[in-house]
Parts: C-alpha cells; sequence; structure tokens
C-alpha cells in the first residue's frame, strides 16, 4: 500500500519515475519507524529519501543542515515543486523568524530546515514542542564527529533535542562521505536506535581519476583544456591568490573562465556562479569554497590544480564531475609544496583543537598521490567499501603502462639510511643524508660518517623523496608525528631489507635530477671524459687546466652537448679564439659520447643563446626522452623481441639498442645478455680491453673481430668489472 504512494509522490513532486539505487529501501525503514544511517554519494538523491517520507508522515519533519546558503536553496527548489517548506537561521530577521512559528503551529509546513546551531535556542525548542515533529532528518551527519572533515560541535546537540520532544521521533542520519570509523561515530553521538544502515556504492563509474605531477602545473593545464575547450570543467586551487592568478592567465590565453572565492564579494560570487551555471562560461576557477549546492550535471572535468586537505574533501569536489553520468575526468596536480601549504592551513587554525586527525588525513592524500596502485580501488577502500575490484582499468595507475622498475636496491638504501639515522628525521634529512649533502647540521649528527652517506649521490633530491613517499604508500616505512613527521620502518620493511622481498614500482624513476640546480643537471660521464681532454691540452701547453676552458664551460657543454662549431659558439665560455684552438677536440669526444651513450638532442637546448634559463628547464626533457626511449626498447625486449628486431621496429641501430638494454641492466632491470652475446669471445673482449691502453671503445672493437658488437664490449666490460 505505502509502495505506489511514494512513487506517485516520486512522480507528482519530482517527475521521476522510478527511485533511484538505494532510496525506496530507507523510505520504507523510515516509514516503518525504524532509525537509518544512510550513506551515499553526492549526486545519488539523498535529499529525496527524507522528503518523500515528510510528505507520507503525519506533522513536520525537521531537516537538519550546516549550510545556510544551500538551505535556502533547497527550501526554494521545494517550494517550486509544490512542497511546504520553510527554514529557520540566523539569516531571518526577528519578524520573519515570528511569522515563521505561527505559520508553523497553525500547520503549514510539512518540512523545517534549520541550522545546527539553532537546537540550543528557547524559541526554537519552544515551537517544537508545540507541534508534531515526525521525523528528524540529519542532512552532513558526518558534522557530529571530531573524525570527519567539517566537525560541528552543535551537531551534538540534536540527542538533547530529542529527549524534549513530547514523542521520539523516527531519526534519518544522510552524509556523502563516511570513513568506518565516522559512521560509528555517527551512530554513538546522534543515539541512532538499532538503525537501518546503507551505504550505496561510492564507485562512480564514469569518472577516470588521475594523479599528475607537472613540472609546470599552468603550462600541464593549458595543454589539457586545449583538448577540452569548449567542456565545462572546475579548475581548484587551494589559495584565492592562485585563483585570482589562473583566472587571469587561462582568459590571457584565450580560454574563458570565471572565478569564485570567498574574498569576492557576495555579489560578484553569484554572477560568477551562475555565468557558469548556465554555461555562459565553460570554466570556473575556485577554492573549495565553490560547490556546495551546485547542481550542475554536465561538467565534465574538475582539476585540482593544489591537493586537497584530505580525501573526503577530494572525492567530494571531483565528485562534481559527471553526474549526468557521461564520462568526465578528475585529475590532481601533485607537488610536495602542496603538503607545505597544507600543513600551513592546519597550523594556522586559530584555536586549540587537536589536530592530529587533521594530519593523518593530510598523510592519507598524500598516499593517494604518491601510491601506484589502482586510484580507484584506493578510494573506494579508503571509504571503507568492501570488496572491490583491485585494476578498474579507467584510472592514471590502471591505464599507464610504464613497465615496472625494480627499485629494490633503492629501497634498500633509503631504508637502511632511516634505521642507521635512530628512525629520528624526515624525509628531507633522509634525503640530504642519501644524497650526501654536505651540511652542517649533517656534519655536527655526524651523518657524514654513516655507510649510507651519499650512496644515493645520483638522485636528485626530489626523486629521492618520490621513492620515499612511495614507500610510505607502500606501507614500508610509516610516517609518526604530526607537523614535522618522522621516518620509521614498517615490520613490512624487514623483508626487503633482508632482501627476500624485492619492490617495483609501476613510473619512470629518473635518475638525473629533475631540479634546477646546476651541480646535477648536468650529465657526469661526459663531463669526467671532457676533464681528461682539458687536462691533456693544458699540460700539452703546460698551463692550468683552467686556462684551456672553466669548470663552468665544460658543465655547459655538458648541457647543450655541441656537436658542431656552430652550437660550440653557443656555450658559454668558447670564444672565436678557443674554438679555433681546442674546438675540435672537444666536438669528436662529445659526438662519440653521444653515440655510445646513444643520447637524444633536443635542438632547443643545442643551440639555445648562452644565458637561457629555458635551456636549462628544457634539459630535464632530453633526460626524461632519453629514458623513455629506453623503456620503449625494454618493454619490446621483454615482449621477447631480438636486437635486430627492435633495431627495425624503431629504426635506430643495433649499436643504440645494445645500449639502451646495457642501461637497463645496470639500472638492476631484468635483461639475459648471456643468451644476447655469444660467449665465445668473451676471453677474447677481456684480453683487448686490458691491451687497449686509453679504454677507448673504438680502438678495442677494431681489435676484435667484426662479429663483435659495442653492446658486447661494453656487456663484458660492465659483467667482469674492468
Ligand atoms: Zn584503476
Amino acid at each position: 500500500m505505502k509502495k505506489p504512494q511514494t512513487n506517485e509522490l516520486l512522480k507528482q513532486y519530482f517527475g521521476y519515475d522510478d527511485f533511484r539505487n538505494g532510496q525506496s529501501e530507507v523510505i520504507e525503514h523510515i516509514l516503518k519507524g525504524t532509525d537509518v544511517l544512510a550513506i551515499m554519494p553526492t549526486g545519488a538523491g539523498k535529499s529525496i529519501c527524507y522528503q518523500i517520507p515528510a510528505l507520507v508522515l503525519e506533522g513536520v519533519t525537521i531537516v537538519i543542515s550546516p549550510l545556510i546558503s544551500l538551505m535556502k536553496d533547497q527550501v526554494d527548489t521545494l517550494r517550486e515543486t509544490g512542497i511546504k517548506a520553510v527554514f529557520i537561521n540566523s539569516s531571518l530577521s526577528l519578524t520573519e523568524f515570528r511569522n515563521v512559528v505561527a505559520n508553523a503551529k497553525m500547520g503549514m509546513y510539512k518540512l523545517i530546515y534549520v541550522a545546527p546551531e539553532r537546537l540550543e535556542t528557547d524559541s526554537f525548542l519552544e515551537l517544537i514542542q508545540s507541534i508534531k515533529v515526525s521525523m528528524v532528518a540529519v542532512d552532513e551527519a558526518h558534522c557530529v564527529s571530531q573524525w570527519g572533515h567539517d566537525f560541528r560541535p552543535s551537531y551534538k546537540n540534536i540527542p538533547k533535542m530529542l529527549e524534549k520532544l513530547p514523542q521520539r521521533p523516527v531519526v534519518a542520519a544522510f552524509t556523502a562521505t563516511a570513513t568506518p570509523q565516522v559512521k560509528d561515530d555517527i551512530i554513538k553521538l546522534l543515539k541512532l536506535n538499532g538503525p537501518f544502515s546503507l551505504t550505496t556504492g561510492f564507485d562512480r563509474e564514469n569518472l577516470y581519476f588521475e594523479v599528475l605531477k607537472p613540472e609546470d602545473k599552468f603550462d600541464q593545464l593549458l595543454r589539457y583544456l586545449s583538448n577540452v575547450r569548449g567542456k565545462s570543467g572546475i579548475i581548484y586551487a587551494s589559495t584565492r591568490k592562485t585563483v585570482g592568478s589562473i583566472c587571469e592567465k587561462l582568459n590571457k590565453k584565450g580560454h574563458l573562465a570565471t572565478r569564485y572565492h570567498a574574498g569576492l564579494t557576495e555579489n560578484e560570487r553569484s554572477n560568477n556562479q551562475e555565468d557558469f551555471i548556465r554555461d555562459r562560461i565553460p570554466l570556473m576557477v575556485a577554492t573549495n569554497a565553490f560547490g556546495m549546492g551546485i547542481d550542475k550535471s554536465n561538467i565534465s572535468f574538475v582539476i585540482h590544480y593544489n591537493m586537497p586537505k584530505n580525501m573526503e574533501s577530494y572525492y567530494q569536489e571531483a565528485g562534481r564531475a559527471g553526474r549526468d553520468g557521461e564520462r568526465a575526468e578528475c585529475k590532481l596536480f601533485y607537488s610536495a609544496a602542496d603538503i607545505i601549504t597544507n600543513k600551513l592551513f592546519i597550523e594556522n587554525g586559530n584555536d586549540d583543537r587537536d589536530k592530529t586527525g587533521e594530519y593523518q588525513k593530510l598523510n592519507e592524500i598524500v598516499t593517494y598521490c604518491n601510491t601506484d596502485r589502482c586510484l580507484r580501488a584506493y578510494i573506494l577502500d579508503y571509504f571503507g567499501e568492501k570488496d572491490t575490484t583491485p585494476h578498474c582499468g579507467n584510472c592514471g595507475n590502471c591505464n599507464n603502462d610504464i613497465e615496472r622498475t625494480d627499485v629494490t636496491l633503492e629501497a634498500q638504501k633509503i631504508m637502511s639510511c632511516i634505521k642507521r639515522m635512530g628512525e629520528r628525521f624526515g624525509s628531507v634529512v633522509v634525503a640530504d643524508v642519501l644524497r650526501g649533502s654536505n651540511t652542517e647540521k649533517i656534519r655536527t649528527m655526524g651523518f657524514d660518517k654513516l655507510t649510507t652517506y651519499g650512496v644515493m649521490r645520483e638522485y636528485s633530491k626530489d626523486t629521492i623523496k618520490e621513492l620515499i613517499s612511495f614507500l610510505i604508500a607502500e606501507g614500508y616505512i610509516v610516517l609518526y608525528g604530526d607537523q614535522y613527521p618522522v621516518l620509521r620502518l614498517s615490520g613490512m620493511a624487514l623483508g626487503v631489507l633482508k632482501g627476500s622481498e624485492i619492490v617495483t614500482i609501476k613510473r619512470v624513476i629518473n635518475k638525473q635530477s629533475t631540479v634546477f640546480d646546476e651541480k646535477t643537471t648536468i650529465d657526469n660521464g661526459l663531463f669526467d671524459i671532457l676533464k681528461v681532454i682539458r687536462k691533456g691540452l693544458a699540460d700539452k701547453q703546460n698551463v692550468p687546466p683552467f686556462v684551456v676552458f672553466s669548470d663552468a664551460t665544460l658543465k655547459d657543454m655538458c648541457k647543450r652537448y655541441p656537436t658542431t662549431d656552430e652550437t660550440m659558439m653557443a656555450v658559454s665560455g668558447v670564444g672565436a679564439f678557443k674554438l679555433e684552438k681546442y674546438g675540435e677536440q672537444f666536438v669528436s669526444a662529445i659526438k662519440s659520447y653521444i653515440e655510445e651513450h646513444s643520447i637524444e638532442i633536443d635542438e632547443q637546448v643545442h643551440s639555445k643563446s648562452k644565458t637561457g634559463t629555458a635551456a636549462k628547464s628544457k634539459k630535464t626533457k632530453t633526460n626524461k626522452s632519453k629514458i623513455d626511449t629506453r623503456m620503449a626498447t625494454y618493454k619490446l625486449y621483454k615482449i621477447g623481441q631480438s636486437i635486430d628486431e627492435i633495431a627495425d621496429e624503431r629504426g635506430l641501430s643495433t649499436n643504440t639498442i645494445e645500449g639502451h638494454l646495457l642501461d637497463c641492466l645496470e639500472k638492476g632491470m631484468q635483461v639475459d645478455f648471456e643468451s644476447l652475446f655469444p660467449k665465445e669471445f668473451e676471453a677474447q673482449i677481456l684480453e683487448a680491453i686490458k691491451s687497449i691502453e686509453d679504454g677507448k671503445l673504438k680502438a678495442i672493437k677494431e681489435a676484435l673481430p667484426e662479429e663483435v658488437t659495442y653492446g658486447a664490449i661494453r656487456f663484458v666490460i660492465y659483467k667482469n668489472k674492468v
């Protein structure tokens, strides 16, 4: 009897034919008088779950909602459908409030929305004691929990209010996101009575999740936007200042964008919001102040320009994409600097509240940004969803086709360094020790005496920190403490340290520095060779080496790889005279180095003017493409192709392919060289290596039979460590 009735109401007032997943179950329980706790994602239609029963039940339903702006929208929407509703909050004048009370007593409303702070006031208590309250719906129920992301102390007064009513009404609590801990808190603190609890799937299948770590966030944003022109999207940034500058820059670049943050006038906020909702302007750049109560269904993407403060906020904000069920994208641009901003936000909260929970939540979202697991699975696990598939096939991590790299050795170095430092330091100091930084702190602590000091010299600080974050995400390392957490080893670390467990990462780990740091971005292999040549020339003329070329000049050559007179002239410190005198020797050394190491030259870096910072920043791209080309070779090798086949397919020389595979081997990846090179020449190669004094590969090669390749020689060198 009840079911057709609720269906009819649904059609009559809301215009839908059927209830959505979970709605009718919740409604049935409420109508039977059972308390309810419903956890439903944003956009699943949770308000219908209490609005329909409100129409069926006698008397009034009180809806407790924390958001004043949202309250007005909801009441307006209900009134348009013909449902008698009203709100009571601080925006009402005394006269308005008195009118509402008088009307309520005459039975003019089915729903009364109220801010939680009102529950304590005598005037409100007097009102609800004099009317029949059949149901209390608690919206955003996670606000009652200190573990939730929007704790509102007034929510704790809800049970007190219920006690003061002549008859306890049925209580229905709703939230979009709740971890298991928050869920327990809601039941306990709201004193729900044997509630029917329902969690509709958190998964939003049409959303594609991805975490990116752009070197230049704005550049990445522009590239993305050029692919989604005309589509509607939100770009969230963490500060008003960033919002302002992104919005301005986007408009300058021809992308129509508007903005929203709490620092704008109310007028501008509502105009901008309207422009976005009405599809007059496709892009909204905003702080997290934007989006509450916005029900725009055709948002195709949500980009987080900065990492949000926790997973709850992230899923809520990202979840504003694709409400229409169309495929939509949620991309998070992560950088380690976002952690610092978020820590400042936590610290600057002006009260003395316990901040442990907030730091914990921050660590959990940092983990999301650093895991190489399926991102959807991570989100669903986080919210306590059971039986999730470990591989969704529709997220950045599932779709990334990078081969797994073995980073066991790196993991061992990091973990043993943490242990030797007494598990008392954070990732910055640990990374400094591993890189062999010569700071006063390190010297006074005696860390330069540790066996792990400088064992990861070839990695940039950022790469080491990224590896540490990954090991935290994987549970090998745990963060201990709040504001300046220290790194400690978990039980899982033991297996890795003992060598019984391997660690792999599905990401390109860049050995060269990615930071703009002169000391580390140069190619050290080439630098050493150039120094030898310089020494030879200096000795011949009986002058000190720097008279030939300074270190800075050699380093610039290592960045630019000049192979012609013209490009050599672009090197800082090379004039016409020195070019004439020494140019040829350096150019030929660089050429053979490039050939031996199959380096791909970025033309812009190659010939950029002497002062360019652009040249320096481009260099990191060269490093990346170097690594990518190796990975492309490695992938073909892993599917069983021979060196000749790979060379053929990639349009490169066999020599280059051999070089790639050797680099992979040296990086600790699986390459079976014994089978790639015939063993019969090994002794002969060794002999040749020993007999050729200057150790030049070319000379060694010439001393051997033609079938012996450069790769075979390099492999023998590698294997025998000669
Ligand atoms: Zn996935």
